[in-house]
């Protein structure tokens, strides 16, 4: 193909019905899969590659050896974030980009993220096989850091970029054994010369797509292929602690006791009843307690547990949050108190609506059922839609389960998800 044609700014009629045809490579996205989850394999079938490991950074060679072999160029940024980037004809426009992250848990699965990056390399892989062109460049990006399990925060990469916390923020975070993401980006070779932040002129996108299995059991539970995500819940997280007095179990009266349990133990139903009473987009989870000093034969006399809270709007979680405290104010009693500290606030992140219209009518055009849903988790995807229009592809995955050794999904599943970003991706770049 004649690279240096003059751009068009329409379609040929003969090209949009080519492309119209177009379906993904089934069986050369699931090799890939299959390869980078060779890397970090664990013996139960699941993957270990935490971020910016030696694993990591194997995983990231061959990221950008099959980037460079589908003729991209390969940009890496000051926090290791990679972009490979398919030109289009019109060198002005703002790329139309799709991407996910390839760490993973340290007991992760094999498409968490994997799948986002490699369903975003078989796109550009099918443009090549059929010799579309598109006016739009197209990007796949691998996020650093995603999982958090290494390094704190999670979502790190996609962070930076955003501008929710300052590059030497993360920079400047260590794990376990002291080493700094830093430190362990330059003992790769992963620390790029782009500036990591959009702040910073880090290009924005015209358009941002991920696929990713959804990690939740709705879709398999509802047998429906593609989820349109509407935007992702946000999140209050509280540290709960109820104070009593503690006692020996056998010479102190019922009567007489200030047991930490008994509230702790009505705000706990409290938070599940919180959550039923705002569905269908809320969560209300505690799960974590710890009684004080957890003897069997002393009155507890405090307990600590922390609440999570999601909802779709910020007004929800502003009721479930006074909800909590109503709950809170009405147990306490003298020598009975409750201290409720927030600790964690993610406003909720609708996706643009044009780019769900778009993953709508592709998989309406491909013929897949489909289906609008919340995510409950946190994506890269929530933060990119800070800086440009962005949407996400769901795809179900096995009993619903995730960072797990066993999560599985089905070939025809991945294939499905992967030709919606397909014909998403290609409406929004314009086919030349
Ligand atoms: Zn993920």
């Amino acid at each position: 193909m004649d690279l240096a044609a003059a751009p068009r700014t329409t379609t040929t009629p003969a090209a949009a019905q080519r492309a119209a045809t177009l379906r993904i490579d089934s069986a050369r996205l699931w090799q890939r899969l299959m390869a980078l989850a060779a890397i970090g394999a664990t013996p139960k079938g699941g993957v270990c590659r935490l971020a910016l490991s030696e694993l990591d950074g194997q995983g990231r060679a061959l990221f950008v050896r099959w980037a460079e072999e589908l003729g991209c160029s390969v940009r890496r940024d000051a926090i290791g974030n990679l972009f490979a980037r398919r030109e289009g004809l019109d060198p002005t426009r703002p790329a139309v980009a799709t991407g996910s992250h390839i760490d993973t848990q340290p007991t992760g699965g094999k498409f968490d993220g994997n799948y986002g990056v490699l369903a975003g390399l078989e796109v550009l892989a099918t443009l090549n096989d059929a010799g579309l062109r598109t006016h739009a460049p197209l990007e796949v990006c691998v996020w650093t850091n995603e999982e958090g399990s290494r390094f704190v925060p999670v979502m790190m990469g996609s962070g930076v970029y955003a501008g929710a916390f300052p590059l030497a923020h993360a920079l400047a975070a260590r794990d376990a054994e002291g080493i700094s993401v830093q430190q362990a980006l330059q003992a790769l070779g992963e620390a790029g010369a782009a500036p990591a932040a959009v702040a910073d002129g880090a290009p924005r996108f015209g358009a941002y797509f991920e696929a990713h299995i959804e990690q939740g059991p709705v879709l398999e539970d509802a047998g429906i292929t593609i989820g349109v995500v509407s935007g992702a819940l946000g999140q209050r997280w509280y540290d709960v602690t109820v104070n009593g007095m503690e006692a020996h179990a056998g010479p102190t009266p019922m009567r007489l006791r200030r047991d930490a349990l008994l509230p702790a133990a009505a705000l706990v139903q409290q938070v599940n009843a919180i959550a039923l009473a705002e569905q269908p987009n809320a969560r209300g989870t505690v799960g974590m307690l710890r009684v004080h000093p957890n003897s069997r034969n002393v009155i507890p006399g405090r307990v600590q547990f922390s609440v999570d809270f999601r909802h779709a709007d910020e007004a929800g979680l502003a009721r479930m949050e006074q909800g909590l405290r109503s709950a809170a104010a009405a147990h306490s009693r003298d020598g009975i108190t409750i201290d409720i500290t927030p600790v964690v606030h993610f406003p909720p992140q609708p996706f643009d609506e044009a780019l769900r219209g778009a993953v709508a009518d592709a998989a309406r055009q491909l013929g897949h059922a489909q289906m609008a849903l919340a995510s409950g988790a946190g994506h890269d995807a929530v933060y990119v839609a800070r800086t440009a229009p962005a949407a996400m592809i769901f795809v179900p995955c096995k009993d619903g389960i995730s960072h797990n050794e066993i999560e599985d999904a089905r070939p025809e599943h991945l294939q499905a998800g992967a030709d919606v970003l397909l014909h998403a991706m290609l409406a929004r770049a314009g086919v030349a």
